[in-house]
Order: structure tokens, then C-alpha cells, then sequence
């Protein structure tokens, strides 16, 4: 049986989406390649609410995260950790041989804009990692002030993982004063795994121009220049199957309509929210909930694992805590093309299995 995902990736994805994914091949030096990825990056220019060039990476978010931070760092890289993917970018630097620092805090807490002027005031870096919505915690960090505080640095080249959230909540890219905002194909996108998108800013791009070894696969300059070059075609083949699912999808949001997704996105939180206060308590600062996934603190002592075995027999699966709050949380995603009725659908079968 299948089971519907309600886990923060992959996500489920609708059956004509899916059967995108299956049509012909093209030629990836075609005129119709070229088209197709131009059609994309001007549909998702919309969602990310940016002039910028996008660029889109046959990889998954990780992979333009590394490129990111190896490709525009000359000085020293500041990121910021609220959970496990911050931390994570962190170590993408420091592997790559790039200069970084890590600032963490407490999991639970959104970053401290304070903290974020001190470090930047230092003038010792001259780029920045942050993690929007972080999919360990279920915080979603404040853009709006943090781009307040990061605007004071011009020098500072602003890299955003906006993986679980974006295309579920609005992040207005060139407003708030992001370099490169990077997105997976499956979180709220409702795309199978296997695709990465980012917005290349022109600060970004000169600062990449500086910048001596960039590697080779996930060069960001390198593939600006030829998409600018060779008409949106890419250094090497990309998975013509996801884009064909890419740009059929893209229609089908902005045909929703931006607005209505965040919209929708948001009643599915607040409905997630009140069901997770009643029975147990959330375990993000409240001031800071994230819009696409709940984490909801196992207060009752549940046994998370036999929870979700229970849900799997009727067809559903949500997800565990993350590390090392495996069985101290656990995590309900209502992203993509997710539905009130899917989420109540949901919580009335758990409601079944613990009896409430
Ligand atoms: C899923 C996720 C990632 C990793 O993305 P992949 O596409 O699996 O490489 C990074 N950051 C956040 C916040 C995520 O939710």
C-alpha cells in the first residue's frame, strides 16, 4: 500500500506531476532543451520574487549549498546554525577548504539578529549562511529582521537555505537582500528528488569572480556563464525528466496562485499547531513556527516508532525527531500540494491509535 508522506521530504507528489517524469527524451543540446529551461527559470523567478538569475542543478539542495559557499567565499564564511542543516553547512565549508565559523544555538531557538550584527561587525567575513526554515526544529527564522541587519554589510554575500519552505511560505528574495536562495525539488515544490533551484544574485556572481577555486560540477559562476552563453542549456546533461515535472508543476502554482498557497500552507500550520497544544506541547519558540512542518514534543512518552507502524497500516507516514530527538519529537510536514482536509484526515487517524 502506499503510504502518503507527511514526512518534510520527499513529499507527495500529484499523479500527473509523477507522469511528467515519463515522458520522451529531447536532446539536451535541442532548441526545445533551451526553451524548457528558459520557461523554468522565468516561472520560478516569480517564486522567489527576484530579477536575479536562477540557476537550476542536477543535484539535491545539498549540492548548491557546497557550490554556494565554496563558490562565493574569499574572506571567511559566518553560518549559522539553529539545527542539524546549519551545522551541516558549516562542515560543507570546512571540507571544501573554505574559511567558515560556526554560531549555534540552543535547537528550538531561531537565530539571534543581535549576534548576527556582532559577528558581521567584526568585518571579518564576507559571506553568510542561514537556514530559513529549519526542518530539525520546525523554526523559521525571521528574514524580515535578519535582512535589516545583513543590508548594513554590503560586502556581505547572503546565502539562504530556503529548502523546506520555499513555494510554502513568501520569501521575497531580492526585498529582503538575498545573494543566492537555494530550494530542493522535494519539499514544497510537490516534485520527486533530484533537483536543486537557486537565485544567483550579480553581487554574488562578482564575488565568485574573485574567488580562485570554485571546483568544477557545482561552479556557480561556471554555470552562469554558459546558461548566459549557450541559451540555458548547462555544462552537463540534467535530468530533462525533472524539468519536464518542473515546469508542468510550476504552472500548476502559480495557476493556484502565490498568495492562496501561502494562504493554505498556513491554515494547515495553525490547524497542526492547535491539534500538537492540545495533546502535547510544540517543541519550537512559539514566536517562530515554522509554516511548512510541525515538531511536535513527545510530552506523553509515546512510542514515536510504533506510531508511525500503526500509521503505515493505514496508509500514512509522518517523521520521527531528528538525530538525536529521534523519539523526543516527532514531525508533521503539511507542505506542497498538501490539503486542510489531508491534515484532519491525518490527526484523526493518530487521534484512533493513542486513543484521544
Ligand atoms: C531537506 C533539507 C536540506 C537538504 O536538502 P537535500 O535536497 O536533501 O540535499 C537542507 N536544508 C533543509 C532546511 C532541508 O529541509
Amino acid at each position: 500500500m502506499h503510504k502518503k508522506l507527511f514526512i518534510p521530504g520527499p513529499i507527495e507528489v500529484k499523479e500527473d506531476v509523477l507522469a511528467k517524469m515519463a515522458m520522451p527524451m529531447i536532446g539536451h543540446r535541442s532548441k526545445e532543451a533551451s526553451e524548457l529551461q528558459r520557461r523554468i527559470s522565468e516561472k520560478l523567478r516569480k517564486v522567489f520574487y527576484t530579477k536575479e538569475e536562477i540557476l537550476l542543478s542536477t543535484t539535491s539542495g545539498s549540492g548548491l549549498m557546497e557550490g554556494a559557499i565554496r563558490s562565493c567565499t574569499v574572506k571567511r564564511a559566518a553560518v549559522f546554525s539553529i539545527g542539524a542543516f546549519g551545522k551541516r553547512w558549516y562542515e560543507m565549508g570546512i571540507n571544501n577548504n573554505v574559511p567558515a565559523d560556526l554560531f549555534e544555538v540552543e535547537w528550538g531557538k531561531a537565530v539571534d539578529f543581535n549576534e548576527v550584527d556582532k559577528v558581521l561587525a567584526t568585518g571579518k567575513y564576507d559571506l553568510i549562511c542561514i537556514t530559513h526554515n529549519e526542518t530539525s526544529t520546525g523554526v523559521m527564522n525571521p528574514v524580515e529582521e535578519l535582512g535589516e541587519v545583513i543590508r548594513k554589510y554590503p560586502e556581505v554575500v547572503w546565502c539562504l537555505d530556503a529548502v523546506s519552505s520555499m513555494a510554502g511560505t513568501k520569501i521575497e528574495v531580492d526585498k529582503l537582500g538575498v545573494d543566492i536562495c537555494i530550494t530542493s525539488s522535494q519539499k514544497a515544490l510537490a516534485l520527486p528528488p533530484g533537483m536543486a533551484v537557486c537565485s544567483f544574485s550579480q553581487k554574488a556572481i562578482e564575488r565568485a569572480k574573485n574567488v580562485k577555486f570554485r571546483g568544477y560540477y557545482l561552479d556557480l559562476l561556471a554555470l552562469y556563464e554558459y546558461i548566459q552563453k549557450k541559451d540555458y542549456q548547462y555544462p552537463s546533461t540534467p535530468s530533462l525528466s525533472h524539468m519536464f515535472a518542473m515546469d508542468y508543476q510550476l504552472d500548476k502554482i502559480l495557476e493556484e496562485g502565490l498568495d492562496n498557497r501561502y494562504k493554505r500552507h498556513i491554515e494547515m500550520a495553525e490547524y497542526v499547531r492547535a491539534w500538537g497544544k492540545e495533546h502535547f506541547e510544540l517543541f519550537a519558540d512559539e514566536r517562530y513556527l515554522s509554516n511548512t512542518l510541525t515538531n511536535i514534543k513527545n510530552t506523553r512518552g509515546i512510542s514515536v516508532a510504533e506510531l508511525n507502524k500503526e500509521l503505515g497500516k493505514r496508509g500514512f507516514q509522518i517523521s520521527n525527531g531528528y538525530g538525536k530527538l529521534k523519539e523526543q519529537t516527532f514531525r508533521i510536514a503539511h507542505m506542497g500540494e498538501c490539503t486542510l482536509d489531508d491534515v484532519k484526515e491525518l490527526l484523526v487517524n493518530i487521534d484512533e491509535i493513542l486513543n484521544f
